[in-house]
């Protein structure tokens, strides 16, 4: 089959491979759309280092071609996307429900093959079929989306309170999408005046004066204050701006330190919560049914869409930080 080969950092080309096959509960699926991630981003710039060469990519919708011994839920044909984070199951995180941290968990273009190829195999578990209501520009958006649908339950935040949102890549969007359609009030920030314009067109408020953050945070009464850049900056400005009683989100991955007052945060009673990915199977379950019912339409954050021929373009671009959510169309 044909696949988008990363050979080393920077450097993709078009390569044949052997094609997949399903062991046990497992289905293999051609790929009709992928969405481009933060995470291929880090691979192919080199910030993370895979076994050359490797193929990328994990945010795909498409259908089934071969279902493995024991498959009973999904059929040939069927229009489908991927959870693509497999926690093990079976370890203490895993039964506590806690999987998204389990260390032994699997994840689709990070240590398994990515989607970027003709076909694709995945354990049946972690394959939901997709509503027809749903459009291929949405399906392909839903991985991202409940990655921010997971942080904006966990805040536990209720229609009328103010948020804010730090960083307005393709999560804190989506966060901002999500807030806005649960009647959540939200304040965003980012250094890119292109991505401003984006939040506010989702509903968005862009603080214009040069009030510093604290302080306007503190007169707008934000309740949590969720970090989507993953930079020691923002961290930093979260952690020391939060009001007093509010609660600090952290998404994003930075890799630096940050510093803090812990003092600020014992007597002003800031919570500190991290939420990775999503939690299976509650996360997509509910996000795939608010998708079909049309409350929430992620694809508002795509900006480009490339041939699959075009990856090696799109990923480059994408690794601008500029672009939206980037598309890949299968032909
Ligand atoms: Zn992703
Ligand atoms: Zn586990």
């Amino acid at each position: 089959m044909r696949a988008a080969l990363l050979l080393k950092p920077q450097k993709i080309t078009m390569g044949t491979i052997a094609g997949p096959l399903p062991s046990p509960d497992e289905v293999v699926i051609h790929p009709d759309r992928i969405g481009i991630c933060g995470t291929d981003i880090s691979f192919y710039l080199g910030h993370r280092i895979v076994p050359y060469p490797f193929v990328l990519g994990h945010e795909v919708i498409g259908r089934i071609t071969a279902v493995g011994e024991g498959v009973a839920n999904i059929s040939v044909g069927q229009r489908v996307i991927v959870e693509p984070n497999y926690p093990c199951g079976t370890c203490r995180l895993c039964l506590a429900g806690h999987g998204a941290v389990c260390a032994m968990k699997k994840s689709m273009g990070v240590n398994v093959p990515g989607c970027l190829s003709e076909f694709v195999v995945a354990p049946a578990e972690f394959v939901w079929p997709l509503p027809d209501s749903i459009s291929d520009q949405d399906a392909a958006t839903i991985e991202p989306l409940a990655v921010s649908m997971h942080a904006l339950l966990k805040s536990g935040v209720r229609p009328g309170d103010t948020v804010c949102v730090l960083g307005c890549g393709v999560v804190g969007l989506l966060l901002i999408h999500a807030a806005v359609a649960a009647g959540v009030r939200v304040i965003a920030h980012d250094r890119l005046a292109s991505k401003l314009e984006m939040a506010r067109r989702l509903g968005a408020e862009i603080p214009e004066t040069d009030e510093d953050a604290a302080t306007l945070w503190q007169r707008r009464e934000v309740v949590a204050v969720f970090e989507c850049a993953g930079a020691s900056a923002t961290v930093e400005l979260a952690l020391n701006a939060a009001p007093r009683g509010s609660q600090v989100i952290l998404l994003g991955l930075s890799s630096s330190p940050a510093s803090f007052l812990p003092m600020r945060i014992v007597r002003e009673g800031i919570n500190i919560v991290s939420s990775m990915i999503y939690d299976h199977p509650a996360d997509f379950k509910n996000v795939i049914k608010m998708v079909a019912k049309g409350a929430l339409s992620p694809a508002c954050v795509v900006t480009n869409t490339y041939s699959f021929e075009a990856v090696g373009e799109a990923l480059q671009l994408a690794s601008t930080g500029e672009a939206g959510k980037i598309h890949i169309r299968m032909a």
